[in-house]
């Protein structure tokens, strides 16, 4: 019982640690947790907005905001120590802060452009990932806990982002792959391959693209342009509805054997394929 009500979902009792926890699937995914019975701790940027999260959860006694920058080990190692003081161990790290590249091709960026927005975005969609594991890899061998990452169609297929997106998000396919190899048996390691959310998704401050937010262009799309070819293409695009897969992959009761593997949430991207997008044209 918490609260006068009786909880039971399948992270009854879990913590939970999710970078990027103040918007979008982050968001999405801390909330969905507390509902199934976990305690999860949100990371981000700015504590206010983390705050508010924590406010309008479903039961703000099992939500905690923590202000860090995921490129910053000393604050991730914080982050964790905080989670468990605060609610006892750490089951379960999402890994999930992020940033695009709004598809700015290789030919569209010069040399320093292209240095500077490499820099910015690995550190933060791969570094980030990596450095996120280190810090909470101790707490998981004692909970024989897992690793669940935001992955993306970007993970798999091109034309998902420009070549510098495209290429963190491969990079951090093959992070899970290792990890899992590493860290087994003690801790699984999954990813969430998930495909275009309406999100605050921001861009690189190396190409001003900072204040910019992918949910602006997505309603740009819907008014411009016909929906894409992806085979569920009028599936939601509502991060709250991509949120079982992590549910599942979390719970060692629900899916103890897997470990290693990508689930994709993307509309079946994969079955056909993008349109061609006339490359080489812009040369
Ligand atoms: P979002 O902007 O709503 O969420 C990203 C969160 O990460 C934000 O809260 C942001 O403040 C935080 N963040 C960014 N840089 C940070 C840093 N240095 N330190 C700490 N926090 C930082 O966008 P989203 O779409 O929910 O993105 C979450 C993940 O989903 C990303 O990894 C993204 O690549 C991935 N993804 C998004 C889509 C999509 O279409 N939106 C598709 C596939 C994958």
């Amino acid at each position: 019982m918490r609260n006068g009500h009786r909880v039971s979902g399948w992270l009854d009792g879990y913590v939970a640690l999710v970078t990027g926890g103040g918007s979008g699937i982050g968001r999405a995914v801390a909330e969905r947790f507390v509902t199934e019975g976990a305690s999860v701790t949100i990371l981000g940027r700015n504590l206010d907005r983390l705050d508010e999260v924590v406010r309008s959860s479903p039961d703000p006694s099992r939500m905690h905001a923590v202000a860090a920058d995921v490129r910053d080990s000393d604050q991730l190692h914080a982050a964790v120590a905080e989670t468990v003081q605060r609610f006892g161990k750490l089951d379960t790290l999402v890994t999930n802060a992020g940033i695009w590249d709004y598809q700015r091709q290789l030919t569209r960026l010069t040399g320093k452009e292209l240095s500077d927005t490499f820099d910015e975005l690995f550190s933060i969609n791969v570094k980030g990932y990596f450095l996120a594991a280190e810090a909470a890899w101790r707490e998981l061998v004692k909970t024989r806990g897992s690793i669940v990452m935001t992955l993306s169609n970007a993970s798999f297929y091109v034309n998902g982002g420009g070549p510098v997106y495209t290429a963190s998000k491969h990079a951090c396919l093959g992070l899970m792959r290792e990890l899992a190899y590493e860290l087994a048996p003690k801790i699984r390691v999954n990813g969430v391959a998930c495909g275009g959310m309406n999100t605050d998704l921001r861009g690189p401050e190396s190409l001003a693209l900072q204040d910019r937010s992918l949910a602006t262009s997505f309603a740009k799309k819907t008014t411009d342009t016909p929906p894409p070819p992806i085979p569920l293409h009028d599936s939601s695009t509502d991060p709250r509805d991509f949120t079982g897969s992590y549910v599942l992959l979390a719970s060692r009761e629900q899916s103890g054997p897997i470990t290693g593997q990508a689930i994709s949430v993307d509309g079946g991207i994969g079955v056909r394929g993008f349109a061609s997008a006339a490359g080489g044209d812009h040369l």
